[in-house]
């Protein structure tokens, strides 16, 4: 029912690759899988996109005509969409997305439903036990290094002289581990990609500074609304535990992007924190600030809030970068402790950040059929922390973003984006300044995913 809009672009760069893929097995030996280790890295090159770091949200992206100039395409678009195609032609992909019916559910809200049975299918290790959301990364278990270099789409860094730069052929600076965009290999939409900051370090999955602002740059680079980032922590349904970021494109906007929101504050250097509304998961959205580097400063001090705090989350980047939401959850608690009723169960959705946003991926066929913006509340209601726990953790992020001090505006403005209409409400909702007894997490989460 739902087609993308997004032009498919059969062929760019990828003659090389291909190339060298073969090449480079060839003559390195290596382990044989032509991986990203030390056994397979010496002599190897992938492309590399050198993106310009902005200081400023909103410039102009560099765009590239493509053929028959119907619309221009920003380069970085063109290079995703035309390695992943690429990809999925050689058959890297465990099934093909793109043969997945989807809908958009009828309703107020625009749920989008998936059926994705090929997501039943387990190849690579997925189970590992979240005693917290901290957990040392563990090299024996899968990494992102693993995987072949033929899944690799991309180096991508910042450019050096600030400008756009693009090198088919690069050598992997080992000393500076780059980071790379791969093909998810279970995909759930058209172009589905994995960002995985400074692959080499093998970074445990947690947000830093540094790899959230790569991610905003990632965004904003591309430039294109239907282009979204998004993160599952430890806990909410990462399944490895290596740190990357995913990104698809999807040519509607997500339930969660069209929720009313209402303003909490305006910080120093321009960031409004809001509140999602009339959404099934209670959220914080970020957006403004005089740079993305602002922006990205205060939602990595919130990630890194709730990680210090074993709270799992979720993050979607959405609006070229603009616009970040950040939705602490409790299901896989939830679901360790038992209180998950079977009929929700049943269903083996696993609410992570796209479904949380409103793409809800289904396994079976039953499910998809029976699809209702009343089912896909219901499980969404389950992920969302109570108002209670919901303030509380509020006030945590609050102490770590402003040092304690008090950041609550006391008139809130309800912003409606459906209407663009702007009501004013008299009291914070969101915490009582008096108030400063620590709230410690109570999720420690025993879960097997
Ligand atoms: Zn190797």
């Amino acid at each position: 029912m739902m087609q993308l809009s997004i032009k498919r672009v059969p062929t760019v760069v990828s003659n090389h690759q291909k190339d060298e893929a073969e090449e480079t097995a060839r003559q390195s030996g290596g382990c044989g899988k032509n991986c990203l280790r030390s056994c397979c890295i010496p002599g190897a090159k992938l492309p590399l996109y050198a993106f310009k770091k902005e200081n400023n949200i909103g410039n102009e992206k560099d765009v590239l005509e493509i053929e028959n100039k119907e619309s221009p395409i920003a380069f970085l678009d063109f290079l995703v969409l035309g390695e992943w195609e690429d990809r999925m032609q050689r058959g890297l992909f465990r099934y093909d997305v793109t043969a997945c019916e989807t809908k958009v559910i009828s309703g107020e809200h625009g749920f989008i439903a998936q059926l994705n049975e090929g997501r039943h299918l387990k190849k690579r290790p997925t189970e590992f036990r979240v005693d917290k959301v901290l957990q040392p990364f563990d090299g024996n278990k899968f990494n992102f290094t693993k995987v072949g270099q033929e899944e690799v789409l991309f180096q991508f860094e910042a450019s050096e002289d600030g400008e756009v730069q693009f090198f088919p052929k690069a050598p992997i600076d080992v000393e500076n581990s780059p980071s790379v965009v791969a093909i998810n290999v279970s995909p759930i939409e058209y172009g589905h990609v994995l960002l995985i900051p400074r692959i080499l370090e093998c970074l445990p999955q947690r947000i830093d500074h540094k790899s959230l602002l790569l991610a905003l740059y990632m965004a904003a680079e591309a430039g294109n609304p239907h282009f979204r980032l998004g993160y599952n922590s430890l806990g909410a349904f990462a399944t490895i535990n290596h740190l990357h970021f995913q990104a698809y494109y999807l040519a509607v906007p997500f339930p969660i992007e069209k929720a009313p929101t209402k303003k909490i504050t305006t910080l120093n250097d321009g960031v409004i924190i809001s509140e999602l509304l009339k959404y099934p998961v209670r959220g914080l959205v970020f957006g403004g600030g005089n740079t993305l580097q602002d922006l990205s400063d205060t939602v990595s001090d919130a990630c890194i809030c709730l990680q210090d705090n074993n709270i799992p989350y979720n993050v979607l980047i959405s609006d070229c970068g603009k616009r970040i939401f950040i939705l602490p959850q409790c299901y896989a608690e939830k679901q360790a402790l038992g209180e998950v009723n079977s009929e929700l169960l049943d269903t083996q959705v696993n609410p992570a950040v796209w479904e949380i946003s409103g793409h809800m991926v289904l396994k079976r066929r039953k499910d998809y059929d029976e699809s209702s913006e009343e089912n896909a509340w219901r499980l969404l209601a389950e992920v969302s922390l109570s108002d209670e726990r919901f303030r509380e953790v509020n006030e945590l992020i609050f102490e770590a973003i402003a040092g304690g001090t008090d950041v609550i505006e006391s008139v809130a403005v309800v912003e409606d984006p459906d209407t663009k209409t702007q009501s004013f409400e008299e009291e914070n909702t969101i915490t009582d300044s008096s108030h400063h007894a620590m709230v410690v997490g109570t999720q420690e989460c025993l879960v097997l995913q």
